[in-house]
């Protein structure tokens, strides 16, 4: 039969043949077009089922109306839209050499431009509220709630199951992605040639880079703190102890030179104000230890 048909198609004109393939490919939408209409209709069917079924989950769920308490007690807010594209020009060939995406978010963060720090800041405080969260979704109890299924004439295994999805379904997703997207370019006088590099830093590595200014500033609060700390009186007691000399080359007031107290380990490294960390240096050698550090 088949092959009566490829017969009396190829014996056919020009005419008969267009019109002859025109007929197939209606066919075939149309038959296309019906067979996704019945696959929408069962769709639809099955959602509204398992709707149903998810409705009923959620009534007597004592997981799910737990998950929804702890979903209202923690305020985390989604920080999808936390994206920086920072672009960086640089002066120089030299300069973009030197310059790494880094040094830019540094920047960044140090002078709070476009807000990045107070939103590293705030990202990180709601990374630390989420890792509560989700140690307190982990701790629900899937074993529970048995007497309630004969009376709903649920199956223990499909509502377990459902359960399980409307929980994930539920669970606040992972709110970190802060991310920042940079470019470093220069470009020559002329506009001859162009360099640019780029890169992506996430969460991690903006938190990393947000950490490590705070050290830094903490570093400093603290270092001014350790200078306030040297008072007349303490100055004098260094004095009197190192005998009003130099402790590097053992000059005194009357060789004509003058004294300072000095941090033996530097304040800007972390030296304490107190008695063990002082000494008496002569202006010179005072000089030449600053140089060196
Ligand atoms: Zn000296």
């Amino acid at each position: 039969m088949q092959r009566d048909f490829f017969e009396w198609f190829f014996q056919r004109d020009g005419e008969t043949i267009f019109f002859g393939c025109l007929v197939i490919i209606a066919t075939v939408i149309l038959f296309v077009t019906i067979v996704r209409f019945f696959v929408g209709i069962l769709q639809f069917l099955y959602r509204r089922h398992a709707s149903k079924i998810y409705k009923k989950v959620a009534r007597i769920s004592e997981n799910y109306c737990h998950l929804r308490e702890i979903n209202s007690k923690y305020n985390i807010t989604s920080l999808s839209n936390y994206k920086y594209n920072i672009m960086a020009p640089v002066r120089s060939l030299q300069k973009y050499r030197k310059t790494f995406g880094e040094d830019v978010i540094g920047y960044y963060v140090e002078q709070n431009i476009g807000g990045l720090r107070d939103d590293i800041a705030l990202a990180i405080k709601t990374m630390r509220c989420y890792h509560e969260y989700i140690q307190e979704v982990n701790l629900l109890d899937f074993e529970t709630a048995k007497d309630l299924l004969k009376q709903k004439k649920l199956s223990r295994r499909k509502f377990r199951r459902y359960e399980r999805k409307l929980v994930k379904r539920k669970t606040i997703k992972d709110p970190s992605s802060v991310i920042a997207k940079i470019e470093i370019y220069y470009s020559s006088p002329r506009g001859k040639n162009v360099y640019r590099k780029t890169g992506e830093y996430d969460y991690g590595d903006l938190a990393y880079i947000y950490k490590r200014w705070l050290k830094k500033q903490n570093y400093k609060i603290s270092a001014r703190y350790e200078r306030s700390l040297m008072s007349d009186s303490l100055r004098y007691d260094v004095l009197r102890r190192d005998n009003f000399q130099c402790c590097i080359c053992g000059a005194a007031k009357k060789d004509g030179v003058k004294l300072h107290v000095d941090h033996i380990v530097p304040v800007s490294k972390g030296g304490k104000t107190t008695m063990n960390n002082l000494q008496t240096l002569c202006e010179r050698c005072n000089v030449g230890k600053s140089n060196k550090l």
